[in-house]
């Protein structure tokens, strides 16, 4: 019997933060304490460190999972770990989880089994309250745009034209759709409200592209809140809203640091949904984290396809960043499952569907290259994996000429991911990155969705519906037709299609939806549903924590 995430969290010995800390050279006048275990990284340290030379970039993505994940926070923490024990200068660099999920269907956020960052329960749960201080500018936002229209509307704010919602970081899908001012005259305007989960909020993609409090400050002012009778834009800054939430956010700018398992650093901070935003972890974080250290190891959401598609075409574009090399994550069970096989039967041997799988890993590969930066295969090993199927990958991958390495840090920890650091160092040292964007800016934003579709998604070409189309000819107008674009897709499938398995070809994709998040500085593309604000499901992970008697959290995964 394996021991639970939490249970092998809980029998960590951590060091203090200041301890951990030391191992980047920040001394303690440079730390934030939250407590002994957590620490926000303060602005005299970036002012000491700004001119250091940055390390090297590794993004850990993976290819199309199933609905349970393939452990790419799992890889980035025993990668780290590994570097680490190499007696390298490394630093993680990830995402913060948010809280609604932790509720609903089982699954952490901090890596699993051996590979993982504590305190595990104070991430999942509060951590430093970064997202709740988004929560409050959200809804700053939204008290300040209604209060204006209760006021006498002096912009003329169109109330059917109103695009910023409210929220709150938890699954409770009764608030996709509201009603709000209802009562008398004195309880405002009546009209129709929306709720999206606190990573979906576009402050929190603004705070995680943000450079400073200045950037902060000038993206929150460009935030389209609603339109006027006009058709034209209302901003937060025309609500004279920003200088409050500036005030609001002013913490939870600061990248926070905990340690690994290992007592390894890993830096912590910002967590943008990864479909109607970027999903990577804040700019400020992996900008210190590259000055800290030699090496730092970054995780972008959902398959490679979305995730690491938008942390090269937005995140690096806008940032700079110049990723020196990729991990691209694969499990057998996940290559099974796009060959074909059943989701309760792959834990089972089954080369044939492996056989038809691999042709979704083979396709990651070439979209991966395509962005000029090396690559390295690592099959996260399951307990369940055989040795005939753990052959053929690697086999694979070899005659291909791609790098390739087992990761057993789920089991073991760094220590198995020691051979995974060693290919990776090798690579960085002996083959060389150029990486570029795979778009230019001065494509149109449908020539951009196109670039996407072709080149990335593997599609003959976009449709665009109607009422895609008219959203980005106004887009356009706008001057927001310089934007990268933010495609919003099912992470299941290369194609805008879930149950399209493998390396779907003969498809093209439909683009229901556009609009610009002027903030963040994307025009985001929705293809298919996307949901802002998840639900519970029926026996909710919420029915099994609890505290027990010592004030110790149990049952949290
Ligand atoms: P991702 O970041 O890709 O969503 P995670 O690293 O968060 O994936 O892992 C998802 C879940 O899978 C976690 O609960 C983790 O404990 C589990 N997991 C990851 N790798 C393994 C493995 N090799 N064996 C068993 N469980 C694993
Ligand atoms: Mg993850």
């Amino acid at each position: 019997m394996y021991k639970t995430d939490i249970e092998i969290a809980k029998e960590a010995v951590m060091k203090p933060i200041g301890e951990v800390a030391a191992k980047l050279g920040i001394t303690s006048d440079e730390l934030e304490l939250y407590g002994k275990y957590k620490a926000k990284l303060s602005d005299e340290l970036w002012d000491r460190i700004k001119n250091n030379e940055d390390g090297k970039l590794i993004l850990v993505t993976a290819i199309n999972p199933t609905p349970a994940g393939e452990g790419k926070t799992t890889v980035t923490v025993g990668l780290g770990e590994a570097f680490n024990r190499l007696g390298k200068k490394a630093v993680i660099a990830l995402r913060e989880p948010s809280l609604g999920p932790c509720f609903g269907i089982k699954g952490g956020a901090a890596g699993g089994g051996y590979a993982q960052v504590v305190p595990m329960e104070d991430l999942n749960l509060h951590f430093t309250g970064d997202f709740h201080a988004i929560t409050s500018a959200n809804n700053l936002l939204s008290a300040l745009l209604d209060n204006h229209i209760k006021q006498g509307n002096t912009l003329g704010i169109d109330t059917n034209q109103i695009v910023w919602k409210r929220c709150l970081d938890m699954n409770d899908r009764i608030l996709r759709n509201v009603v709000v001012g209802l009562g008398a005259a004195a309880d405002g305007v009546v009209r129709e409200d929306h709720f999206v989960i606190t990573v979906a909020s576009e402050i929190m993609a603004v705070l995680c592209l943000a450079d400073d409090m200045k950037d902060l400050k000038e993206r929150l002012a460009r935030i389209v809140v609603a339109y006027n009778f006009e058709g034209k834009p209302v901003t937060a800054g025309d609500l004279n809203a920003v200088g409050s939430m500036a005030a609001l956010l002013k913490d939870a700018i600061k990248p926070n640091l905990i340690q690994t398992l290992e007592n390894s650093p890993a830096i912590v901070h910002g967590g943008p949904f990864a479909n109607i935003a970027h999903g990577c972890n804040s700019v400020r974080a992996t900008k210190t984290a590259l000055k800290l250290a030699d090496y730092v190891i970054t995780e972008a959401g959902f398959g490679a396809d979305l995730g690491a598609e938008k942390f090269f075409d937005i995140k690096c574009r806008m940032a700079g960043l110049k990723p020196a090399a990729v991990v691209l994550v694969a499990t057998i069970r996940a290559l099974k499952y796009n060959g074909g096989a059943d989701k309760k039967e792959l834990g089972n041997e089954n080369m044939e569907a492996l056989k038809k799988g691999i042709v979704n890993l083979e396709k990651h590969i070439e979209n991966l290259k395509q962005y000029g930066v090396p690559v390295v295969v690592t099959l996260n090993k399951f307990v369940s994996d055989t040795e005939a199927e753990l052959g053929f990958v690697k086999s694979f991958c070899e005659e291909r000429g791609c790098d390739f390495e087992l990761a057993e840090v789920w089991e073991k920890g760094g220590l198995g991911g020691e051979e995974l650091a060693k290919k990776v160092i090798n690579t960085i040292e002996t083959k060389e990155s150029n990486y570029a964007p795979i778009y230019s800016d001065e494509l149109s934003i449908k020539e951009k969705i196109e670039a996407i579709c072709t080149r990335i998604y593997g599609a003959d070409g976009a449709d665009f519906s109607p009422a895609a189309d008219k959203a980005i000819k106004k887009i356009e107008e706008l001057g927001f037709g310089s934007f990268p674009v933010c495609m919003a897709k099912t992470q299941y499938s290369l194609s805008d299609n879930a149950s399209l398995l493998g390396r779907p070809k003969g498809f093209r994709v439909t683009v229901r939806e556009a609009y610009v998040s002027a903030g963040a500085g994307f025009v985001v593309a929705l293809t298919g549903s996307i949901m802002t604000m998840p639900g519970l499901p029926k026996t909710p992970a919420a029915f099994s924590i609890d505290v027990d008697d010592n004030g110790d959290i149990v049952g949290l995964f």
